[in-house]
């Protein structure tokens, strides 16, 4: 384990004004808060958040970035409160140990389910200081190194998959291969023991046999290179057991026939030293045609450069080259942290305010502008726009930033969704119209009853949603219309005195040039006919002889007389639209028609018109006037209103739903009647429905 003054001495080599009493405070505040805890190795639990430090100490990471290495498990295992590490270690390191402390939480929810990818970009999405991120990976590179004494095979082997699945997939991401690279090759130690072993054992007989074939190769190179006057670095390495095992598997090929399993890494100093260099190699040895890449020229998307070949060295050793600059070599083994510290170290002062690293990341993203890199620089952008939500099973969703609960439940079924009544986040219930932040965790409350609420869609976000809820209202108005046609039909027919048998209804069809009864009923529901129409059309000549009824609307002048008026004087009701019976007043304008208003109606006060007193004529041909009634919303509500207008020969003309929610539903209906007498009985009459809460005229 690292002592004390050996940590603050690393940071120092690197960072002479790095701060050496955050640092020590750290240190001494972590080995008392993990007082005696263990590890599963028996060593004090402290040296592991020390080893966590450590390894950052070799990305050359800032101070801030250490001291949360050193404090990272504090919160999680032991009784220090973000309150302390704030007040003790400043915001800065509070929010990083926070971050930490986070991701550590989701790890430990997403035991049954395995989503890599949306974990994978869950985390990153995160990790808005992308520091956050590389803490943890340097606390799972530890975990793995320790993995061999956690005596549960079954929890050695998750941890490992888990590794194998987001976490190394990660690392290369942000292109730190040297951790992904080691956290493969741990993971597969566990996941594939045998496999392993196997290679592992070859590899050493193949050394045993060919005495040290790698360092003379290297050596070879580093001459001929020498010889063309360029000065380079040749390293060599037999591959790693996990990339001989991969290209195994890829090329179904037997450990024999892979006759590449030694790569050779040649460091110089420029662009155009690795060129020069890359024509010497190509120039001595013959070049494996298809493994050619220059990523020099086109880097990676996540800023990687180097050049790769594979060359024909002798009968049956292939080998791979990798040229780069020395430079690209520690961005290519460090990624993102290698980019952050020559930047820092840039003017020779490290910046020491906290450091964007996620506009950092976007930079190195748009510098090299191949179409791959725009697509994950895109990809990324994405992440703000979405929020991660996780079910009580422990699966993560991406939903549209700005979700709600019942967002979630439509992302995971249109029937969880129609029967969502309720929701918890985190354990508590919540309103529906709360909005979801990345990590929730949703359950929802669901009933058989339960049903999409129209208001719902006043604060929904994905359009998956929207459209669930727009259907299930279309459905149910549709239904509601059909049940409402059904009784208007009905009611018609008793007054017809007729029945609706096939011998009438097929030829009144065909008068209306309608395909079914459920058309008719529609039509007349949704006011396209006329009772009128539908007499005519089911008795023929049923209507004759009878005033002809007006079409809906308002009614017209004729059907109206006003004593004190000229006969023929054109005139207007007014919006308070009076009715037979209604004491009402004339406004006379000049050059326009005469207003009729009811004696109460609020609009007169500003009339500047003439007054004109007018009274009902005794002949009259009834008036539409409008109710505003709020109902239940329940099954068939609409159809008993209905039947009730039409027991009392009240010819609807408009029905619109003006409101609706959980509970009620307000229908603005407009009626023909005969007078204020019949008016009056019919408000009486729909106030007796059990499912109408009130029926009110509309005035104006
Ligand atoms: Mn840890």
């Amino acid at each position: 384990m690292l002592r004390q003054y050996e940590l603050v001495e690393r940071v120092k080599a690197y960072d002479p004004d790095a701060d050496e009493d955050l640092l020590n405070r750290a240190y001494v505040f972590s080995m008392k808060a993990h007082g005696s805890q263990l590890r599963a190795s028996g060593d004090p639990y402290f040296s592991h958040p020390i080893e966590v430090a450590g390894i950052l100490t070799d990305l050359k990471l800032d101070d801030e970035t250490i001291a949360t290495g050193i404090l990272h498990d504090t919160i999680e295992d032991t009784v220090a409160t973000q309150e302390q590490i704030d007040r003790l270690f400043g915001k800065s390191v509070g929010r990083l140990v926070d971050g930490v402390t986070k991701l550590s939480k989701i790890e430990a929810q997403t035991d049954s389910e395995r989503q890599a990818e949306n974990l994978r970009k869950f985390l990153l999405a995160m990790s808005t200081d992308i520091r956050v991120l590389l803490v943890k990976l340097a606390d799972r590179l530890h975990n793995m190194r320790t993995l061999h004494f956690i005596k549960s095979e079954d929890k050695r082997r998750r941890i490992a998959r888990e590794t194998m699945d987001i976490y190394a997939p990660l690392a290369e991401r942000i292109g730190m291969y040297g951790f992904m690279d080691e956290l493969q090759e741990l993971a597969f130690r566990e996941l594939e023991p045998e496999a392993h072993a196997t290679i592992t054992a070859r590899l050493a007989k193949l050394r045993t046999a060919g005495g040290d074939t790698v360092t003379r190769i290297a050596s070879g190179i580093k001459l001929l290179l020498g010889q063309k006057g360029i000065d380079a670095d040749v390293t060599g390495r037999e591959k790693r057991p996990y990339s001989i095992w991969r290209k195994m598997q890829g090329r179904q090929a037997t450990f024999e026939s892979l006759s590449d399993v030694m790569a050779f890494r040649i460091l110089v100093d420029d662009d155009a030293e690795c060129y020069r260099a890359l024509g010497v190699v190509h120039g001595r040895w013959p070049m494996v045609i298809g493994r050619f890449k220059d990523f020099i020229s086109t880097p990676k998307r996540n800023g990687y450069k180097s050049i790769h070949t594979t060359v024909l060295h002798s009968e049956n050793a292939r080998i791979e080259v990798q040229i780069r600059t020395r430079r690209m070599h520690e961005e290519a083994e460090f990624g993102l942290a290698a980019h952050w510290a020559y930047k820092q170290g840039g003017d020779g002062a490290p910046a020491r305010e906290a450091y964007p690293w996620l506009e950092d990341l976007l930079e190195v993203l748009h510098d090299a502008a191949s179409p791959e890199e725009l697509l994950e620089n895109a990809r990324l952008a994405m992440f703000q726009d979405q929020v991660f939500i996780f079910t009580p099973k422990g699966t993560l969703l991406q939903l549209p930033k700005d979700s709600t609960p019942v967002d979630f439940a439509y992302a995971v079924h249109s029937d969880l969704g129609d029967s969502c009544v309720g929701a918890k986040v985190n354990g508590r219930v919540v309103p529906l119209r709360t909005r979801l932040v990345n990590g929730d965790q949703v359950e929802i409350l669901r009933s058989k009853a339960g049903a999409p609420d129209p208001a719902w869609e006043g604060f929904v976000t994905s359009a998956k949603a929207r459209a669930a809820i727009r259907r299930h209202v279309r459905q149910k108005n549709l239904l509601e219309s059909q049940t409402m046609g059904r009784k208007l039909l009905e009611s018609l027919a008793l007054r017809l005195k007729t029945a609706l048998g096939d011998d009438v209804l097929g030829p009144a069809l065909g008068r209306l040039k309608l395909p079914d009864r459920a058309a008719l009923e529609l039509a007349m529901a949704r006011n396209v006919l006329t009772d009128a129409q539908v007499s005519e059309a089911l008795v023929p000549g049923s209507t004759a002889g009878q005033k002809p009824r007006r079409t809906r609307g308002t009614p017209g002048p004729a059907a109206v007389s006003i004593h004190g008026l000229t006969p023929g004087v054109a005139f207007e009701l007014g919006a308070c639209r009076p009715i037979p019976g209604d004491r009402i007043v004339g406004i006379r304008q000049p050059g326009q028609p005469i207003m009729v208003h009811t004696i109460d109606c609020a609009s007169l006060a500003d009339e500047k018109g003439e007054w004109l007193e007018v009274s009902w004529g005794k002949e009259t041909d009834g008036a539409v006037a409008s109710l505003t009634v709020v109902v239940h919303n329940q099954p068939g509500s609409l159809a008993s209103l209905a039947t009730t207008l039409a027991a009392h020969n009240a010819n609807i003309v408009n029905l619109a739903l003006k409101h609706r929610d959980r509970e009620f539903h307000t229908d603005v209906i407009d009626i023909e009647v005969e007078d204020l007498a019949h008016l009056t009985t019919i408000i009486t009459a729909l106030r007796q429905v059990k499912a109408v809460v009130s029926a009110e005229r509309l005035r104006g």
